[in-house]
């Protein structure tokens, strides 16, 4: 399947590159060349950093709620109009099936806008603090929230349109103007967004959208201008740690979504074989999301058992073309991902780990990046595969002695992204409390939706995305005093 080109979007018009370059979009599933982007270099990006700051300082887009409220309303519009045609691109490109663009990888972000139009409406920009005398002066003080400045936004590739417009849609409510960054492996789901905001006549410059072969070069460059403002970042923490020290030159305020291990544990009164359908979550978009629970920790009491369990569940699992609405996992996003969750399988296998199922690039008809669903069992908290981000469908089993020595194995890791625990229903809400990470899923709940803040503790990040939290990121506080 073939698909038109995209252009860029800066200054409010969809436009080639300067020097008119292009670059290829690969198939995950098909290994095939299935388009076009355009290829943005710095002078591009110094063209939409020039056109987001006009906008930001000579504009009345920052003190203009309802002509903000009013041009999301229309991209919310615009990219529910787009639907079939988006849903096709995403899916081609990220490789993910395309059941899953009914869900997080376009319905529901495009589904969440209208909730920040609706929060930023009823936002309290503005709060009294009353008379204080201070020095001898008796003042009133009043508390102003204000938009925070340019923003660059730095997406990945694994759920693009998600972050993308997690990032965006609040900025923008909050009165921001925005230079988006996609990732060379995705760029239509970004472009996308760019020919919504132009068909949806969004005021020139407010927002600006890059795409690029260049994997570092622009997203260095908009952290260092002194000209943005605010960055807000998603990807891995080995950019992340670069990304604050560069911003650091300018303090410049940075939102940081980095990776995670997180844990999910089965207490040894959940409900077998239920809870241990949380393994799937590692088939998931094959692994790539930076929430997924991937260390899987197991009474050693019922440790064999679930072992068992997990074996069945993800031989069973379906993979192959991401347009057969059958398969549940379609492939990874690149050869390099491949390569890089086929050299953690190795890994394993070196450290003593049990591989139980999986571990191979299976034997399919069709090209494409696929890996199997794999187990390891006899893991223990200290190897690399219990400690790093793997981001592939690989699930590591771990045993624990009781629910002190669960939450100790859960908390020995330095991310604190997301988390699950099964079993009985005042057990695991104890144990949700005691895990130090950003989210927690306690039998089967799912915490995602448009109000719920999303982010980590230690080094999966700072800041929250989405919700009340989120919007905040994207807001500066001033306090201004008058003679009581
Ligand atoms: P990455 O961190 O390299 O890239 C993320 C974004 O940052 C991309 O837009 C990239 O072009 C840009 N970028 C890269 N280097 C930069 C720099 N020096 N300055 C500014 N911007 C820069 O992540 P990736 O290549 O997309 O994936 C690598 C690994 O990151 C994955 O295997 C996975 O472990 C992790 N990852 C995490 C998440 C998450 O949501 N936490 C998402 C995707 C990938």
């Amino acid at each position: 399947m073939a698909f038109a080109d995209t252009n860029l979007y800066i200054d409010g018009a969809l436009r080639p590159a300067r020097d008119g370059r292009v670059y290829e979009n690969i198939a995950p599933a098909t290994e095939a060349v299935i388009g076009r982007a355009a290829d943005a270099d710095t002078a591009d990006a110094e063209d939409a950093i020039a056109a987001a700051r006009r906008a930001f300082d000579n504009s009345d887009w920052s003190t203009n709620l309802a002509l903000r409220l009013d041009a999301l309303t229309r991209l919310h519009e615009e990219l529910t109009r787009a639907a079939e045609v988006n849903r096709a691109r995403v899916s081609a490109e990220t490789g993910a099936p395309i059941g899953l663009t009914r869900s997080y990888q376009y319905d529901l972000p495009v589904e969440f806008i209208p909730w920040v139009v609706e929060h930023a409406r009823s936002f309290a920009f503005e709060r009294d603090l009353g008379e204080y005398v201070s020095m001898g002066s008796p003042t009133r003080r009043m508390v102003v929230k204000e938009a925070a400045g340019v923003v660059a936004a730095i997406t990945p590739w694994n759920a693009p349109v998600q972050i993308n417009l997690a990032k965006i849609v609040s900025a923008l409510a909050a009165g921001c103007t925005v230079v988006l960054k996609a990732a060379p492996e995705t760029p239509w789901s970004a472009a996308l967004i760019g020919e919504a905001a132009a068909a949806a006549g969004f005021p020139a410059g407010v927002l600006n959208v890059l795409t690029s072969s260049h994997k570092a070069a622009i997203g260095e460059s908009l952290v260092r201008d002194p000209r943005v403002d605010v960055v807000s970042f998603t990807g891995s923490t080995e950019t992340g740690r670069r990304i604050a020290a560069s911003a650091a030159e300018s303090i410049k305020k940075v939102f940081l979504e980095l990776g995670g291990k997180s844990a999910n544990i089965i207490l040894d009164d959940a409900e077998f074989p239920t809870a241990l359908y949380g393994s799937l979550g590692v088939c998931f978009h094959a692994g790539q999301g930076c929430s997924i629970a991937t260390r899987m920790l197991l009474p050693r009491s019922r440790y064999e058992e679930a072992i068992g369990i997990l074996k069945g569940i993800l031989e069973s699992v379906s993979y192959g073309d991401p347009n057969n609405a059958e398969q549940f996992m379609g492939p990874v996003v690149s050869a390099a991902q491949r390569d890089r969750v086929m050299e953690y399988i190795g890994i394993g296998r070196a450290e003593g780990a049990r591989l139980v199922t999986g571990g191979r690039v299976p034997d399919l008809p069709a090209q494409g990046y696929y890996i199997q669903p794999t187990l390891f069992a006899d893991v223990t908290n200290e190897m690399r595969i219990a400690r790093e981000e793997i981001f592939g469908p690989v699930l590591v089993a771990i045993p624990y002695e009781d629910d002190d020595d669960a939450v100790r194995i859960a908390n020995d890791s330095i991310y604190g992204l997301g988390g699950a625990v099964s079993g009985s229903p005042a057990r695991a809400m104890n144990i949700a409390r005691r895990i130090r990470t950003g989210t927690m899923n306690v039998n089967f709940g799912n915490v995602f939706g448009p109000d719920s803040p999303f982010g980590g503790y230690k080094q999966s990040g700072n800041g929250r995305e989405m919700g009340a939290e989120g919007f905040e990121e994207f807001l500066e506080t001033k306090v201004i005093g008058t003679p009581a």
